[in-house]
């Protein structure tokens, strides 16, 4: 069973998570107890106090934070988050996946996170300017295109990078330093394609595992989570056939057996901000219950937590698309995994999000910038390559894909630190 904190959500801990997911691959692989040891703790968490000032002259301090946790493989690299629900752990737990996601896709880059505990919906655009600009100031020394770099995650997005790329630039005498920010607008040398790519990635591997088990091209689906990643999946598979027949966002559900018109329901929440009230949406069904509808295919693109022992007895479909970051805990994983549930796990299936930002960095670099089309060749390339090797080793181990990708990150990353001399 996952450990669970004391938090006043009860939650399970995400960082209790990770390190259970590790230790069973360990054991698994027999992988030494010397980089067990290593890999449990991030190697640097800053943890900072940002003084804003809001717009009605008073001072309110946001707590932020900033998880280090390998960098044999390169840089540290993962996105920053603005939730009031951020913690130490989260961030910590989110940094270990970032370094297994970036060693699954083997892109040359190490695990970072970092978050800031905050209701962006509540501030104004000059009070979220200042927070962003005071997270930098506040971590730049540990910052830097060779050292880690942000990107976007839940609630942050390119506005949000620009500011903090300008931020950076200006604590380091205007140097131009693009690439120390990924996820930046196209004007700003961000990357085209970054903006659809983790949809387009998780698209590319599910296409991938449709074929392999032969899936019906008329099957359902049931996405939880209508943000970047999860609106935009549900359009690709809307567009490719698919029968999108439910979508839910944090407070409510669409659901039609017939199919939803995805497009139309894009612009529906775009205005009214939530998806019940769609016209073509049948019966009213209280968000959370979306794990639990009689599908072929549910996404998860939500965020950690939604399937725990509480309600997995409770899923009845067959393939499991994690978008989100940890949204199956341990325990939950297991089980469905003994059931024969196909699990795309989020170190894979998320992955095209920071592959893009890889290939951002590397345009940044060369200041040379690619068509569109380059991008996401290179990005399916990437994709069904780290699919076909996580296939591969589940299948050698008799286990499921999961396991599979954790294998070949683990394995990855511990060469990466034996080179080093480090273990
Ligand atoms: N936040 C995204 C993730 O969790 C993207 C990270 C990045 O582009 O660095 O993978």
């Amino acid at each position: 069973m996952a450990n669970q904190n004391n938090n006043l959500l009860n939650q399970i801990n995400p960082y209790h998570s990770a390190v259970e997911t590790l230790k069973d691959v360990a054991d698994l692989i027999g992988l030494s107890s010397d980089a067990l040891e290593f890999l449990q703790y991030p190697q640097k968490v800053l943890k900072v106090a940002i003084p804003v000032k809001m717009d009605d002259g008073s001072i309110k301090v946001f707590e932020g934070f900033r998880s280090q946790h390998n960098n044999a493989r390169g840089p540290y690299k993962g996105g920053i988050r603005f939730h009031p629900q951020v913690s130490e752990d989260e961030v910590k737990a989110l940094s270990m996946w970032m370094t297994w996601k970036c060693a699954v896709v083997n892109i040359p880059l190490g695990g970072g996170k970092g978050g800031i505990i905050v209701d962006p919906s509540k501030l104004s655009e000059s009070e979220l300017e200042r927070l962003s600009r005071g997270y930098i100031q506040a971590i730049h020394k540990n910052i830097g295109p060779d050292i880690d770099i942000p990107a976007p995650d839940v609630y942050t997005n390119a506005k949000i990078m620009s500011w903090m790329m300008d931020e950076y630039e200006k604590l380091n005498q205007n140097f131009y330093n693009r690439g120390v920010i990924t996820g930046k607008p196209v004007s700003l040398g961000g990357s085209l394609g970054r903006d659809t790519a983790t949809a387009d990635g998780a698209y590319y591997v599910f296409e991938a595992l449709a074929k392999k088990l032969q899936l019906k091209a008329d099957a359902t689906i049931a996405v939880q989570g209508f943000g970047n990643a999860g609106s935009i999946f549900a359009n690709i598979a809307y567009q490719k056939g698919y029968k999108v027949v439910a979508v839910s966002d944090s407070r409510s559900m669409a659901f039609s057996a017939r199919g939803l018109d995805i497009p139309e329901l894009i612009e529906h929440k775009k205005i009214h901000g939530r998806v019940d009230t769609f016209k073509e949406s049948e019966d009213q069904i209280e968000n959370k219950e979306i794990t639990s509808l009689k599908v072929d295919v549910l996404v998860l693109a939500a965020l950690e937590n939604s399937i725990t022992h509480e309600n997995v007895e409770n899923v009845q479909a067959d393939i499991i698309v994690e978008l989100a970051n940890g949204p199956i805990s341990p325990d939950a994983d297991e089980y469905l995994y003994k059931k024969g549930v196909k699990i795309i796990p989020d170190i894979l299936a998320n992955a095209g999000g920071v592959t893009v930002s890889y290939l951002e960095q590397v345009q940044n670099a060369s200041n040379y910038y690619w068509k569109a089309e380059e991008v996401k060749s290179k990005l399916k390339e990437i994709m069904i390559e780290a699919f076909d090797n996580c296939w591969e080793t589940a299948q050698e181990y008799e286990a499921g894909l999961r396991y599979g990708a954790y294998i070949v990150a683990i394995n990855r990353v511990v060469n990466a630190m034996k080179d080093r001399g480090w273990i």
